[in-house]
């Protein structure tokens, strides 16, 4: 369990680019990962974590948000509309909201439920085919759209494509977040981080880093 070190790096880069102390939220990504794993990082007193899949998550998380106060969790993965109310249940944030029909689910059950997570939109800075997000000619309707239904945008995410220089993403998410008024960043994983937070992450998410790699 490596959270120690993820910490110390996360301050040393915090202290190398000009960030304060502590600004930069860590994203504990247990996906997959066997609980007893979770369970020492949870002892360890870290409470922030994501998840990628809500039957997952349903399985694990309502027990230790019984035994463990302050959890923040947050969504990471591709939301499916019909699995959305069962997300705005367990979540405190969601960071893939991608398209016009989940915000508007989103919003009809926000109305229903009385509450709604925080919202990351995520952005597919790579238009790649097969991965989620909202194209850069489709945003900025998309964020009117949004706020025109009174959701709480609080953030952009992306995962930049694997095989180009993620500075080029980080740099264009945060472009796009400046332009739009929008304060929150979620980017860097495991291999990047401390490249995302001098491009301004406020959020990264650190799985294998952590925990050690995810078992097949
Ligand atoms: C799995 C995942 C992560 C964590 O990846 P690592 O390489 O294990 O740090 C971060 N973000 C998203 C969206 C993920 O699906």
């Amino acid at each position: 369990m490596s959270l120690y070190d993820i910490k110390s790096r996360i301050a040393d880069a915090e202290a190398k680019y000009s960030k304060p102390l502590n600004s930069t939220s860590l994203i504990a990504v247990s996906k997959l990962q066997p609980n007893e794993r979770v369970l020492k990082v949870l002892d360890a007193g870290h409470r922030e974590f994501g998840e990628n899949y809500v039957q997952e998550a349903a399985s694990k998380w309502p027990t230790w948000r019984e035994n463990y106060s302050q959890l923040k969790l947050h969504m990471l993965g591709p939301l499916q509309t019909n699995k959305a109310r069962q997300a705005m249940e367990l979540f405190d944030c969601i960071h893939s909201l991608d398209r016009p029909k989940l915000a508007k689910t989103i919003a009809r059950l926000a109305q229903e439920l009385g509450k709604c997570p925080k919202l990351f939109i995520q952005v597919n800075t790579g238009a790649e085919v097969q991965k989620a997000g909202i194209l850069l000619k489709d945003l900025e309707t998309f964020i009117l759209d949004c706020r025109s239904k009174d959701l709480n945008i609080v953030g952009l995410m992306a995962i930049p494509p694997v095989d180009e220089e993620v500075s080029l993403h980080f740099a264009l998410l945060r472009k796009l977040a400046d332009d739009n008024g929008i304060a929150g960043l979620s980017m860097g994983m495991s291999n990047d981080f401390e490249k995302a937070i001098s491009f301004g992450a406020t959020h990264v998410r650190v799985g294998s880093a952590i925990f050690g790699s995810r078992p097949k």
